[in-house]
């Protein structure tokens, strides 16, 4: 568990990134990111880094996940598509701020592993499901809100159709180790808004099923 002292200072690195919205950092204050991680880097799980995780993926860095999440403007009813499941530790704060979220990965062993943590804390409303992302979840579209925490070329056009009007998706665009960059996009009335938010790092999105 985070003790009072690392929690003040895990809370104060949010802030002084940039991450000031109420309800987003008490969801990080209530998601214990060290339950996501294992081994030698659980002692590493406040620092603001991105961390090895099985699979060769990582787990993000907090202060990135904390911008994704108030970017998103998510309110209590709305239901989240989060590609990109990893660790768990994204849609555990997601889970906190909506009523629905739909987690898809193409490993499955990372959302076995992330059902299990879920299950662990008490996260009922996430559902973690293994697929290629890329193509959304048809059967559960459309989606208030979707966070895609892979970065790919451009926003992909299925995930697109299944944002509701009205709603918004942050998604890192770009190529896999070039500079990407952090993205909103909008759905209105007649079209899609994009705007750039920051550049960011993310490991790629990437066709098909893992092996593992
Ligand atoms: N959100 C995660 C970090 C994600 S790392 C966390 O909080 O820990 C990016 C993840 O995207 C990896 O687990 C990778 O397996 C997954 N991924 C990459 N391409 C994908 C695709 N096409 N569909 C679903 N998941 C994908």
């Amino acid at each position: 568990m985070m003790d009072a002292e690392r929690k003040m200072q895990f809370l104060f690195a949010l802030r002084s990134m940039g991450v000031t919205d109420t309800r987003t950092l008490t969801a990080m204050e209530t998601i214990d990111r060290g339950a996501f991680m294992r081994g030698i880097f659980t002692g590493r799980a406040y620092e603001d880094m991105p961390l090895p995780i099985a699979c060769g993926q990582t787990i993000s860095q907090p202060s990135i996940v904390g911008l994704m999440t108030q970017a998103l403007s998510i309110r209590p009813r709305d239901k989240v598509l989060e590609v990109g499941t990893g660790s768990g530790y994204q849609a555990a704060i997601l889970s906190q701020l909506a009523r629905r979220i739909y987690t898809v990965d193409r490993h499955r062993r990372l959302v076995r592993e992330a059902r299990v943590i879920f299950e662990r804390l008490d996260l009922t409303n996430i559902t973690a499901i293994t697929g290629d992302g890329s193509f959304g979840l048809p059967d559960q579209a459309p989606f208030d809100r979707i966070l895609v925490t892979a970065a790919a070329e451009d926003p992909p056009g299925p995930l697109l159709a299944q944002l509701r009007q009205g709603g918004i998706m942050v998604v890192p665009v770009g190529q896999s180790d070039a500079v990407q960059t952090l993205i909103k996009v909008t759905r209105g009335e007649d079209g899609f808004d994009y705007e750039e938010l920051r550049p960011v790092r993310f490991v790629p999105l990437i066709e098909g099923l893992g092996q593992d």
